[in-house]
């Protein structure tokens, strides 16, 4: 009789007889990153190259399809039906990554070489996506393995381009719409909220990026001769950006700020560990005055200047600079008026007496914010499993801090969205040495095999 202690026994063995690090480390090996990319073959190689054995595993009918954006990487699509009655669950992972930022890591350490030091591993993608989806597919695997069906159906997304703000996939949900009918998004991407806490995230935040130039003659002037009489571009554009937050980081646009912080959300964000990081302290006064901070991180929007640029630092001259430009983005909840951000900030701006201070849009990356309701079904049902397993209260949270193409799933095909993390925060994903301890990585690993037995038990 096939039973969930052989599942988690198989999933055990993965790490028992190094198979899991032998996969994890062929995925690793091929350099996907989609930034710099030299052709859409390359990072289609991460389908044929590495997943295609354990989906073929898996039973699963799958096809490769051209991004409906033209250059823009194809996407992996794909069905395993065992029953009409039955439910359907989404699975979606993204194989590129950002940069391998080589020379940058721990002495030793080869981005696209898997290495394990002090029960971590090290590696580009391991914890951003590559180990994770690794995680659900292995998961996937096990239950198949001694159940003989998983008890559901099975479709999946995959894409190459999730780090450069996943082009195509909001046309290709459109166009596969009925493809992808399913009735719960299950996915793995970003950190718990603790390492040693199951975390689900219902959404994730969204993000747009702006710039905002002080551009107002040909060249630079020497300040000895025109200082006092030629506008300072680094001077204006300072005195702009100070009237879009005050000093403490809160949001000076009354129409920046969400409405979706009510109570239900408050109360799931009251149960979450007070202490946001072990390593990294908090500054405490900054952002909006009154919430704590898991309600500044997961409930509400921060602006943030990612770059800001007036002559040359390095070799600084006399003069007048000709310019200034300052590199802006604004993490926003659902419950923020997304398509008006930019206007609000010129009327903002206009009012301020800014006029000159110009809003560039241009190749700005854009995530929607999206996130499924509290009192979802599946969020119930996905929960009461993940604390059996654990024998504890998991964390809830509404969205992750981060932005994922959630929206594609919530809003184009319709359906709840379950995020189960299987990172932490500590792991410098989108950094150099990104990593993700072994012990996490097991627990997750069997968290997954335990929760997919489950959801397929009432065949
Ligand atoms: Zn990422």
């Amino acid at each position: 009789m096939a039973s969930l202690a052989q599942a988690l026994e198989n999933s055990n063995n993965w790490f028992a007889n190094g198979e899991f690090f032998t996969k994890l480390s062929s995925l690793v090996n091929i350099v996907s990153d989609s930034k710099n990319s030299v052709s859409v073959e390359d990072l289609t190689s991460y389908y044929a190259d590495g997943l295609s054995d354990i989906l073929e595993e898996l039973g699963l009918q799958t096809e490769i399809i051209d991004n409906p954006i033209k250059n823009g990487p194809p996407f992996l699509i794909g069905t395993r039906l065992e029953s009409s009655q039955l439910n359907t669950i989404l699975l979606y992972g993204h194989g590129d990554t950002v940069p391998l930022q080589e020379g940058q890591w721990f002495e030793g350490i080869i981005p696209n070489e898997l290495k394990i030091i002090d029960d971590k591993i090290y590696g580009r993608g391991v914890a951003d996506n590559k180990g994770q989806h690794l995680i659900n597919l292995l998961a996937l695997l096990s239950v198949l393995k001694i159940r003989k069906k998983l008890g559901f159906n099975l479709k999946i997304i995959f894409e190459m381009g999730e780090e450069i703000g996943s082009p195509g996939l909001f046309d290709l949900c459109e166009q596969y719409k009925d493809y992808f009918e399913s009735d719960v998004l299950i996915a793995s991407d970003g950190p718990r909220v603790a390492i040693n806490v199951p975390t689900i995230f219902l959404g994730s935040r969204g993000a747009i990026n702006f710039e905002l130039e002080a551009k107002y003659r040909e060249g630079a002037h020497h300040s000895g001769n025109w200082g006092g009489v030629l506008r300072d571009p680094g001077v204006r554009l300072s005195h702009a950006l100070s009237v879009i937050t005050d000093k403490y980081g809160k949001i000076l646009i009354e129409n920046w700020k969400p409405t979706s912080l009510t109570e239900e959300v408050r109360h799931r964000l009251k149960s979450l560990p007070t202490t946001i990081s072990e390593t990294l302290e908090i500054d405490e006064n900054w952002g909006e005055p009154g919430l704590s901070s898991n309600e500044k991180l997961f409930g509400w929007n921060s602006f943030s200047i990612l770059a800001l640029k007036s002559g040359n630092i390095d070799v600084p001259v006399n003069a007048i600079q000709p310019s200034a430009k300052a590199l802006c983005q604004l993490r926003f909840v659902v419950g923020t008026d997304s398509n008006k951000v930019i206007s609000y900030l010129r009327g903002h701006l206009d009012h301020h007496g800014f006029k000159d201070i110009e809003i560039i849009t241009e190749d700005a990356i854009n995530f929607e914010a999206s996130r499924t309701n509290l009192n979802n079904i599946w969020l119930e049902k996905v929960e009461h499993i993940l604390e059996k397993f654990h024998g504890d209260k998991i964390h809830v949270i509404p969205n992750l801090a981060g932005s994922l193409p959630n929206n594609c799933f919530t809003d184009i095909l319709g359906i709840p969205t379950i995020w189960i993390p299987h990172s932490y925060k500590e792991c410098s994903q989108h950094a150099p040495n990104e990593h993700v301890p072994i012990k996490l990585l097991r627990n997750s690993l069997l968290l997954m095999t335990d929760l997919y037995w489950n959801l397929g038990k009432d065949v």
